[in-house]
């Protein structure tokens, strides 16, 4: 972990609401185990983690549409795409979003977006806990949504823009998928366990008690 950067103010203010949150699960007897990863190491997994898909999805276009296949868009079509993936990656936060916020017990109010200057990155966090399989499926629905079914429809419909788009948001949620798969992988038996967005890193962190 970069133990060395500068938090923003808005990092700052999540991690003060983070730390409190773990004293109160602390007092509760819980224990705190990271699943984080610095967001150096988390771009290099996620690529090599969404390589199959990347693969796969490309294999499947081009299996579907070899006999009519053709790229005749131009500028316009780069700029098309330029636009479409900008709006997409906000529709994805957004659709994190609201899906944690489906399950968190203060809704809206435990979710905050914004934006990492720095990368040009949106993101969006939860600050209210919650359980393995609500983490998951928050994490997931983006790349469901703008990524896997769009390009599915985008094959069957013989659009290589809008295919090149999706394929490309398929690849954004490589990030996701890392978190997802560290997710699956902590196994607690016989224990209560809530997850919890950390504020700053990539990942979550996960409370865990004996019952
Ligand atoms: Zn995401």
């Amino acid at each position: 972990m970069d133990n060395n950067r500068q938090l923003t103010p808005a990092e700052q203010k999540r991690k003060e609401v983070f730390d409190a949150k773990c004293e109160e699960m602390y007092a509760k007897d819980y224990i705190k185990s990271d699943l984080t990863f610095s967001v150096t190491k988390a771009n290099m997994y996620a690529l090599i983690i969404m390589l199959p898909f990347l693969v796969g999805f490309m294999g499947w276009y081009f299996v579907v549409n070899i006999s009519r296949f053709s790229f005749g868009y131009g500028l316009i079509g780069l700029a098309v795409m330029f636009f479409a993936m900008i709006l997409l990656t906000v529709i994805h936060e957004l659709i994190h979003g609201i899906t944690w916020a489906a399950f968190a017990k203060k809704h809206f109010k435990s979710i905050e977006f914004g934006i990492v200057w720095k990368m040009l990155t949106p993101y969006c966090t939860c600050s209210d806990t919650l359980a393995k399989w609500q983490y998951i499926i928050g994490a997931a629905m983006p790349t469901i949504i703008v990524g896997f079914i769009p390009a599915i429809i985008a094959i069957y419909c013989n659009s290589f823009l809008l295919f090149l788009v999706f394929w490309i948001m398929i690849a954004a949620g490589g990030g996701d998928a890392l978190i997802i798969l560290k997710t699956l992988r902590h196994r607690s038996k016989e224990k209560e366990c809530v997850y919890l967005d950390h504020p700053y890193e990539c990942g979550v962190v996960v409370f865990e008690k004996e019952k």
